[in-house]
């Protein structure tokens, strides 16, 4: 259980402790292909160059690599002179190797319609889009903005733009007018694929009135590509206006992917960075393939008949990698639901992974914390012994999310193994984790995945001892890292020089005597309380270890004696109520848990936390909510 750890005046605390450990099931652990996690992440840095040419080799080329890897700081490039195209990988591969009729993608819509695609079709639909952009006069090295919701043609819209050498940069469908606007404009896309409409938590989200309202006036965009799924069909109205299959029906289902270099740009993926302007961030051919690949066959370790399960969105680089990349290059069969993940019923994730028998999943900590609220009863009815591992990223999971997966998601790993992973739209893949054939320490998100040094250093980058908190930074590039900030080399460079010789994350963590890391949030949000630097996720991560607590989130508010003071903000699970005497009892129970320093001064109970779409919580807002401050460029985060 918690216990308190001392905590020092300068560096960030670590004041969570749990001290389990819960290991893979033997029958997880004895067949994967990772059996000897010591050795492979050995063999990725003694010979990094040897390592990914093997895995690389996994793949078909063009062209091969004159050499593996270059690196002219703060730039590097992978498989230099090397030529592909990813979704000769994705689709053509799998076709030719027997796959044509094997089941791509199981799509599922909010009001229970369901499709599937197999490899085959799903190649000729590729084909037949990307036939459809160049006829547009998309060419190689264009950037096509997607304004798509998750659907089939969505990802398939992805992958045509990959297919002939075009920049892909999806927006998430419900960003802002202006949030659109502006990645349109720094882009400089001529063409937008959109649909008429997304669903949402039942609603219809008008998509192609928010894309009209962001192209106003800006005469560089020549086409707007519309997907109608709503009828009465939406009317077309301008010339530029194309209907997504009256395009796509005229073109023939032949089109040869175009020849690639290695470190030609693949896509482009706004993330609001640490500052909240929107970041380009570019990802390549080559080494993305690579490296995405790698990690979906050693760490989530899929099989042939796998249904993969994956939450998220193709509007986050989760989404890109692991929707639409990353499985298709593994083959394996993906399921995907557009939609909010608690409608129209909050357990409507384990009907589908009890239908369609999922045995891999990915999801984010927000969604664990969400059933939770909910009790074990939600889940319980249903048969999830085909779940063989659970995982989740994009946020800290807390201890008591961790256990409550490994309990009722994993039958306490009589069938399931629960796991952590940790990365960025930088970073295009994973870099920390618990792959399963480690055990899991709850609270901690694992160690440094093969290919990743990472290192937890001070603001010189000196390295910080065992369990003293600082900056968490990635020492060596790996394939699947970002090449740039489009447009915006400066920007690129910047996070290569805040800590010398290394790329900067914007996170705090903590790493032990044993390897395991432990991200503490970000770096901008850390807690400064009488000199003792707080973590967000250790205060919150206590909160939520309350039976009354769903979701906590926490703020540093400035104080004259203490510096600052933590205000936490708390959703209480379903069956609780405010009252004085739950105030006391909370507050108690992050002092047992955390000791005096972690106690928020106030405590308010809220019914909802702003976060995301990605399911983040936004700190940043709350706090400026709560300091009466002007909040930024907040467009591109929610709304
Ligand atoms: P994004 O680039 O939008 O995917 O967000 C990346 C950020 O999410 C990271 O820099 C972390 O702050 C956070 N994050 C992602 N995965 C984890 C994780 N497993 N534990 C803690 N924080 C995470």
């Amino acid at each position: 259980m918690a216990t308190r750890s001392p905590v020092s005046e300068t560096e960030i605390s670590q004041l969570l402790h749990t001290g389990r450990e819960i290991a893979p099931p033997a029958s997880l652990a004895s067949k994967a292909r990772m059996r000897d996690f010591a050795a492979e992440y050995r063999r990725s840095i003694e010979d990094g160059d040897g390592f990914w040419a093997a895995a690389a080799g996994e793949l078909e080329w063009v062209r091969p690599w004159d050499k593996v890897f270059e690196w002219t700081y703060p730039t590097f490039r992978w498989f230099c002179g090397a030529q592909c195209n990813i979704t000769h990988n994705c689709l053509d591969r799998n076709v030719r190797a027997g796959r044509k009729n094997k089941v791509a993608y199981i799509w599922a819509g909010e009001d229970g319609t369901e499709r599937q695609i197999t490899y085959g079709q799903l190649l000729d639909l590729v084909c037949r889009t990307a036939n459809g952009l160049k006829s547009l006069g998309v060419k190689k090295g264009d950037r096509v903005i997607l304004y798509v919701p998750l659907t089939i043609e969505g990802a398939a819209a992805m992958l045509a733009c990959a297919r002939i050498g075009a920049v892909h940069s999806v927006v998430y469908a419900g960003f802002s007018v202006q949030a659109l606007r502006s990645r349109i404009e720094d882009a400089r896309a001529e063409v937008i694929v959109t649909a008429d409409a997304g669903f949402r938590r039942g609603k219809v989200v008008p998509l192609k009135a928010i894309v009209d309202g962001a192209i106003d006036g800006l005469e560089f965009v020549r086409n707007v590509v519309v997907l109608r799924r709503q009828q009465p069909q939406v009317q077309l109205t301008s010339a530029r206006e194309i209907d997504f299959y009256e395009l796509v029906n005229r073109q023939s289902a032949e089109c040869a992917p175009e020849v690639m270099d290695s470190e030609d740009p693949l896509y482009i993926l706004y993330t609001s960075g640490t500052t909240g302007k929107p970041k380009g961030v570019v990802h390549v051919h080559g080494g993305y393939m690579v490296g995405t690949y790698y990690h979906m066959t050693r760490f989530w370790d899929v099989r042939d008949d796998d249904v993969f399960f994956c939450t998220s969105d193709i509007g986050w680089v989760v989404g890109h990698s692991y929707i639409v990349y990353a499985p298709l290059l593994a083959g394996v069969t993906t399921l995907f639901r557009e939609g909010a993940i608690d409608f129209p019923h909050p357990a409507i994730a384990w009907e589908l992974v009890e239908r369609y028998r999922a045995s891999v999943m990915f999801t984010a900590p927000t969604a664990v914390r969400m059933f939770m609220r909910f009790g074990e009863s939600l889940v319980t009815k249903y048969d999830l012994r085909s779940l063989r591992f659970f995982t989740c990223a994009g946020e800290p999971l807390n201890p008591e999310a961790y256990e409550w997966a490994h309990r009722v998601l994993c039958g306490e790993g009589k069938w399931g193994f629960a796991a952590d992973n940790w990365w960025q739209t930088e970073t295009g893949g994973p870099c920390l984790g618990t792959p399963p054939v480690l055990p899991a320490r709850p609270a901690k998100v694992g160690k440094p995945l093969p290919g990743v040094i990472a290192e937890v250093v001070d603001r010189q980058g000196n390295p910080m001892p065992p369990n003293k908190g600082g900056l968490l930074v990635l020492r060596r590039p790996f394939p699947h890292l970002f090449r740039t900030v489009y447009g915006d080399p400066q920007r690129y460079a910047k996070d290569w020089g805040l800590v010398p010789n290394a790329y900067t994350t914007g996170d705090v963590a903590i790493c032990d005597e044993d390897g395991y890391f432990t991200v503490v949030g970000r770096a901008d949000d850390v807690l400064n309380v009488a000199g003792h630097r707080i973590g967000t996720a250790d205060v919150e991560s206590a909160l939520v270890s309350h039976p009354a607590v769903a979701e906590a989130a926490v703020i540093g508010r400035p104080d004259p004696i203490k510096g600052e003071n933590i205000k936490a903000f708390v959703i209480l699970r379903v069956g609780h109520a405010a009252s004085p005497q739950l105030d006391v009892t909370l507050k108690d129970h992050v002092r047992n848990t955390l000791g005096a320093i972690g106690v928020p001064a106030e405590i308010a109970i809220v019914e909802r936390l702003p976060k995301t779409r990605s399911g983040k919580i936004m700190r940043r807002l709350l706090k400026a909510q709560e300091l009466g401050q002007e909040v930024g460029d907040i467009s591109t985060l929610e709304e």
